[in-house]
């Protein structure tokens, strides 16, 4: 496919297209579901999403942010997390 772009407006997006597809990226607000030692940590983030592909893009600071929450899940400094529900695995 090669769709050009025809207006030249300056958008603050990561992505002008998936990088994977090359389909439409559009900035919605997701649910992101981050694990460490057993427990689970869901953050609602800001992402790039191809309507193509449902591709997720995620922006330096956002991805630094998973890992800091990855890293207090493990470490167990979940004080200020939220209790939400439990989570279950199913083989
Ligand atoms: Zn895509």
């Amino acid at each position: 496919m090669d769709g050009g772009l025809e207006n030249e407006e300056e958008v603050m997006k990561l992505f002008e297209k998936c990088p994977i597809c090359g389909g439409e990226v559009v900035e919605k607000e997701v649910e992101k579901l981050l694990k460490g030692n057993g427990n689970t940590a869901v953050m609602k983030v800001k992402a790039d999403v191809c309507l193509h592909c449902g591709e997720r893009l995620y922006s330096p600071e956002v991805i630094a942010k998973f890992e800091d929450v990855r890293k207090r899940l493990r470490e167990g400094k979940i004080n200020d997390f939220i209790e939400i529900g439990k989570s279950y695995q199913v083989a």
